[in-house]
């Protein structure tokens, strides 16, 4: 599954940040993820919630999405069109020269922790 995969790789990169800053705790985790990635939400956040208890301090973190609207450019009349509702297919002029601009992403944004051992 590509959401398990995607939910992997955040708690790896989270995880190593937590065990380098001897943070005991994480609390949340918030992600950038694109429209147009092809990643489903509900079913990262149902991935996450099983795969986060193979993790130390992780038992109680939330993951938070924050979407970001798919916009592609045309490259013939540049104007900028909503991806999810024209395709590839310029709606001004009907160019199929066009690249997505934004809507690709999977990142992670921030993380919240709880306590911070004293060295
Ligand atoms: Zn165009």
């Amino acid at each position: 599954m590509h959401e398990l995969g995607i939910v992997i790789h955040v708690l790896d990169s989270v995880d190593q940040i937590r065990k380098e800053n001897a943070i005991q705790k994480v609390s949340s985790v918030t992600l950038q993820i694109g429209q147009a990635s092809g990643i489903i939400p509900s079913y990262l956040i149902d991935c996450f919630t099983w795969a986060r208890k193979k993790y130390e301090g992780f038992e109680d973190c939330i993951l938070n999405i924050q979407n970001t609207p798919a916009i592609t450019t045309c490259l013939s009349c540049h104007q900028e069109y909503d991806t999810l509702k024209h395709g590839k297919t310029c709606p001004f002029c009907q160019s199929e020269d066009t690249v997505l601009k934004t809507g690709n992403e999977m990142q992670i944004l921030e993380m919240e922790v709880e306590e911070i051992e004293d060295l």
